[in-house]
């Protein structure tokens, strides 16, 4: 990728299959590439901004053969409407034509060819969004919220795209960013009046900004344990002894909630992930091929693989069976971490009616289906979407999480410093690693290095 360059850039910006297909093409010379195939009733490059244009493609006579006089000068590829967009005013900041045409394959493929005879190139992955970064039209982290958008599959990660998208993010982290920069303006000015032994800053007060601007880092740092979830899917483990209904219970909350149910190549070859939306949350199924494959849990690998399971959800199901659980029920025989969810299920109430429960024990029947829903608000109330819904900052993505830890270690740093009565213009620079750390999320006031970028932007799909 070469983000720098000024050519005009094509992709195809849908997915096959459908009844219709978008070509994008973006740069200084978009408009003239697409004369050179366009007929309609005037030129695209003489366009106002943001007015749509029927007419057609057609792959121009070769040229510097002899025309054949049968054969008509120009072959009609397909009929099609172009949006004409002007610089600056465009996703990208550039002259950019949108081409909408039928969405057969070959259209498509023919298309591609034809603007790339005509001046284009191939757009690589991002390359349209990196544009638009390098142009000023979003920053980084709002760049990444695009491709967030686009992979979005409940309501509550496509709040947390579109959130980030706006910029309100953004926004707080500059705010952060001003309030170090004046910090360090404060102690620099310190450093101009140096002779006269004056010191501006007080001290007392700088350090409760630091702690002030630490807590704020720090809360937006936590936050990503929850964006982080809503992104990928809050992590469910399903435990308990042979058929105690674990598979059951499994398929009963996929199959009622109709929801979307894929298999998901998790990070180990043979665990499978199962996936399902409960009011806006995608909940995802640790290690369900453990689940299904009961005689596997008398062998280590099956106990490896649940106590795998355990260690990486969020939420713990921890399944009993009512026909053979007494009234007292034990403590579960593994960890619990403080930040995980323990829920304790019996099931199979089916066989003992009239039982009464322990406290804080939910109790259920896989097998007739009831009780499924106090189960499942249950785990739809162990993630607290509040913070998300009211468009507070939420952090989702790891990148930024971890330039927050190293402001956050950066401003630790800095603290220590000014509690040991380090010299002001050293001070000075460890405050200004912190804005640097900052500066990464948003690479606003930073010269983002190239290969960050390109990480970045390789992720996305080509066409944006
Ligand atoms: P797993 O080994 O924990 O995955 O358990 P399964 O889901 O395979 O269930 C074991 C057996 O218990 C099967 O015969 C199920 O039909 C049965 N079962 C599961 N849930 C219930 C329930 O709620 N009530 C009754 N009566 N049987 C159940």
């Amino acid at each position: 990728m070469n983000g720098t360059d000024h050519d005009t850039i094509v992709a195809p910006a849908t997915a096959p299959g459908g009844a219709l297909a978008v070509v994008r093409v973006s740069g200084a010379e978009a408009l003239a590439v697409c004369d050179r195939i366009f007929r309609g009733r005037g030129k695209l490059a003489d366009a106002a901004a943001y007015t749509l244009h029927y007419g057609r493609i057609v792959e121009p006579a070769a040229a510097g053969l002899s025309p054949d006089a049968d054969a008509p000068a120009e072959r009609t590829i397909d009929d099609v409407l172009v949006a004409v967009f002007r610089a600056p005013h465009s996703y990208t900041g550039e002259e950019s034509a949108e081409i909408s045409c039928h969405g057969s394959q070959y259209i498509v493929s023919e298309l591609l060819r034809l603007l790339c005879r005509a001046g284009a190139r191939m757009a690589s992955p991002g390359e349209f969004t990196i544009r638009a970064y390098l142009n000023g039209k979003m920053d980084l982290s709002q760049a990444e919220a695009v491709a967030d958008l686009i992979a979005s599959s409940s309501r509550a990660a496509h709040t947390l795209a579109t959130t980030q998208l706006r910029g309100g993010y953004s926004a707080d982290l500059e705010a952060l960013r001003e309030r170090l920069l004046e910090l360090v303006s404060l102690l620099e000015l310190e450093l101009d009046f140096s002779e006269e032994e004056v010191e501006f800053a007080d001290r007392t007060q700088l350090r409760e900004t630091m702690e002030q601007i630490d807590a704020r880092i720090e809360a937006m740092r936590r936050s990503f344990t929850l964006g982080n979830a809503i992104k990928q899917g809050v992590a469910v483990a399903i435990v308990g002894a042979p058929n105690a209904g674990k598979s059951t219970l499994l398929n009963r909350l996929l199959n009622e909630e109709r929801a979307l149910v894929s298999d998901i190549a998790g990070t180990t070859r043979d665990v499978i992930e199962e996936l399902t939306n409960i009011d806006g949350v995608e909940f995802r199924f640790l290690d369900t091929a453990g689940i299904r494959t009961t005689e596997d849990r008398l062998e280590r690998m099956g106990i490896e693989r649940t106590l795998s399971s355990i260690a990486r959800a969020q939420i713990i199901i921890r399944l009993l069976d009512a026909s053979q659980a007494g009234d007292t029920i034990p403590s579960p025989d593994f960890e619990v971490r403080q930040e995980q969810r323990l829920l304790t299920v019996m099931n199979k109430l089916d066989r003992c009616p009239g039982r009464t429960l322990p406290e804080g024990i939910l109790g259920l029947s896989a097998k007739t289906g009831e009780g499924l829903d106090t189960l499942r608000c249950a785990l739809r109330a162990a993630v607290d979407t509040q913070a998300l819904y009211h468009g507070d900052t939420v952090v989702s993505n790891s990148r930024h999480a971890e330039a927050l830890t190293e402001a956050h270690d950066a401003l630790l740093q800095a603290l220590e410093g000014l509690r040991e009565g380090l010299p002001t213009d050293l001070l000075s620079e460890e405050i200004r690693q912190v804005i640097g750390h900052i500066g990464t999320i948003t690479g606003r006031g930073q010269i983002t290095p190239d290969e960050v970028l390109q990480n970045i932007f390789s992720k996305f799909c080509i066409g944006k």
